[in-house]
């Protein structure tokens, strides 16, 4: 059988390479070929620890013997250890804990509907941006700010005005009586690594503390670790109401969270659930996965790792004659300066190395937290000649 007979079953949701992935080890993955690729995709900012670290398979196997499922109507002892460790390390004070980044963003619109309704006479418009990525469920992709969205699943879940990213101006002309929160990425991954400048989010830290709005800030894509700090709302000292997390905390596996300090976390018995939600055998993983992100010593060699990769691409770009590098710590993006980046991932793809192009002229970086600095410059060794011959 080929491939495509192989994996006809599936549905056809995406255009996808003819290999089938079978293993995984740090920055490698294998096909079922044997062959090896240098993975700088990491299931999409998934993987902070890389392909199967020991850390994870090590607690899925002895959690796995424990205890997986008690039902989320009883405690268990992970998911509260969990939430504890980062009701320490963020500004946020409880946590509940979902299966995907938008399943936690759905939670966090809910949150502050129910804040809405408990302290703002019933409002519940979000102001969301252009460009801002949240999700695939209904409420998310409405409050997502993605042109190939627009048309998609009409009618949307109303209530979510756009404004412009690092434009102060544009979410005060949103801003109605029916506003209760200002929800956005610090860093617009999906849209191609935009970064909302530092004054940006201060400035729209204050604007929401002065007008009693909650300000949500979507870390699925850059918080544990990605942006070489913990959570990146600390580059720009400002503190979220509300937070949500999801890929790099599960670091693989399903698991997701929405954070809010305890003034804004208002949600009553019944209002929020999930059959899945706690469950310990994925905040047994969560809870590895944080402390290991948050050890000494962990976030600097990201931050390092980020400014080897940042300078490799720069001398990348000079001696191309490339656009610049935009992110922080190991979420970056180089802009190609011409449509090319598909171009470029496919060679790359057929070179053994994973790509992605988040858009036209873009390529985005987002390797294993744990990269090290000789695959960085493996990486920009089989990338070199690609550019050279797409351009
Ligand atoms: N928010 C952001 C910022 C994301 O980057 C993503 C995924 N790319 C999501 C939410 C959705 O997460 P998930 O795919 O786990 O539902």
């Amino acid at each position: 059988m080929n491939v495509m007979q192989e994996t006809s079953a599936l549905m056809n949701v995406a255009a996808r390479p003819p290999v089938i992935f079978e293993r995984g080890e740090g920055s490698w993955l294998f096909d079922t070929s044997g062959r090896r690729y240098l993975d700088f995709i990491q299931g999409w900012a998934v993987n902070a620890l890389g392909h199967c670290p020991d850390t994870i398979t090590e607690v899925l196997a002895e959690q796995g013997r424990r205890l997986i499922s008690p039902s989320p109507a009883f405690f268990n002892d992970k998911s509260a250890a969990l939430a504890q460790f980062l009701a320490e390390k963020s500004c946020c004070d409880q946590a509940f804990f979902t299966s995907s980044g938008a399943e936690a963003n759905e939670g966090a619109i809910k949150l502050a509907r129910k804040y809405g309704s408990l302290h703002r006479g019933g409002a519940y418009e979000i102001v969301t941006f252009d460009g801002g990525f949240h999700g695939r469920t209904l409420a998310t992709m409405s409050a997502s700010g993605k042109p190939a969205f627009a048309p998609l699943f009409e009618p949307k879940v109303p209530g979510f005005p756009k404004a412009r990213l690092n434009d102060i101006d544009s979410v005060l002309a949103a801003i109605t009586d029916k506003t209760v929160a200002v929800m956005l990425e610090p860093i617009q991954g999906e849209a191609g690594v935009v970064p909302a400048t530092a004054r940006f989010l201060q400035d729209l830290r204050t604007l929401t503390r002065d007008k009693g709005l909650l300000l949500i800030l979507d870390e699925v894509q850059t918080g544990i670790g990605r942006t070489g700090a913990l959570f990146a709302y600390e580059h720009a000292g400002i503190e979220p109401d509300i937070m949500t997390l999801g890929k790099g905390i599960g670091g693989g596996v399903p698991l997701g969270a929405v954070l809010a300090q305890s003034h804004a976390s208002c949600f009553q018995h019944g209002d929020q659930g999930g059959t899945y939600s706690g469950n310990p055998l994925m905040c047994a993983v969560g809870l590895a996965v944080a402390r290991r992100v948050a050890e000494d010593g962990f976030l600097a060699g990201v931050r390092d790792k980020g400014r080897h990769l940042v300078d490799a691409l720069e001398a990348l770009g000079r001696r191309h004659g490339l656009g610049g590098v935009r992110g922080a710590g190991l979420l970056l993006a180089l802009d190609l300066g011409k449509p090319v980046s598909s171009e470029v991932a496919k060679r790359a793809f057929d070179a053994g190395l994973l790509l992605n192009a988040p858009r036209p002229d873009t390529l985005r970086f987002m390797p294993a937290l744990t990269v090290s600095t000789a695959e960085i410059d493996e990486m920009v060794a089989i990338l070199e000649p690609i550019i050279a011959s797409v351009r």
